[in-house]
């Protein structure tokens, strides 16, 4: 009887296990990457998706609530608002969901999964690379933000959000305040409705 692996039998390897297996040995291990410390970002993540409803919720509140404050951020002037805001916004969303500070959040559309965690990045779904356990092709002990985001997503109350096709990531926008940009956003529609209906 032959030993060579069959189809079956064959250890299944992905494109980013043979790029690692490719890439040149050198005693260099980025910190960032360091097992532990991404396992607790992974607890406190999950919590947030087995959570989404309810900080949906919350978070509708907290945005009515910045909507509310408009006249005080055009008081003091949203540009100079922004430095200490986005301060806390990096705090509270990095502790709970990751956060990267891409400036343009669609946490509520993906189930409070933040696709920025995503090693390619993507906005729109999964690659074609997940695996069989739900964890990512490319870092294999973190479960696919696109997984958990749409678990996340069918929790919550407008659980069709996650169908809607999101723009291409504005590098421009990065590490600005999305608090402040959705709340000014909100503040001008509700101005220019207002003007429309006089
Ligand atoms: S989508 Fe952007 S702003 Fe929202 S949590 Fe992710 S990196 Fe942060």
């Amino acid at each position: 009887m032959s030993d060579t692996p069959t189809k079956e039998t064959a250890p299944k390897l992905t494109q980013a296990a043979i790029v690692r297996a490719k890439a040149p040995k050198t005693a260099f291990k980025p910190a960032d990457v360091s097992p532990s410390r991404r396992q607790r970002s992974y607890s406190i993540r999950l919590w947030s998706v087995r959570n989404a409803r309810f900080l949906e919720g919350f978070y509708k509140r907290f945005a009515g609530l910045f909507l509310t404050l408009h006249p005080f951020w055009n008081w003091i002037g949203y540009g100079r608002a922004e430095r200490p805001v986005t301060f806390v916004e990096r705090q509270v969303k990095g502790l709970m969901f990751d956060c990267r500070m891409c400036g343009q959040c669609v946490l509520s559309s993906t189930g409070m999964s933040c696709p920025m965690n995503c090693p390619k990045q993507l906005r729109n779904g999964p690659c074609g690379g997940v695996r069989a356990n739900g964890n990512c092709e490319v870092e294999p002990d973190m479960p696919c933000v696109w997984v958990q985001a749409w678990a996340g997503s069918q929790r919550m109350r407008d659980n069709e959000a996650i169908l809607k096709v999101q723009k291409p990531v504005d590098q421009s926008l990065r590490e600005t305040s999305s608090w402040l940009r959705v709340t000014a956003q909100a503040a001008a529609e509700r101005e220019a409705s207002k003007e429309e209906a006089a």
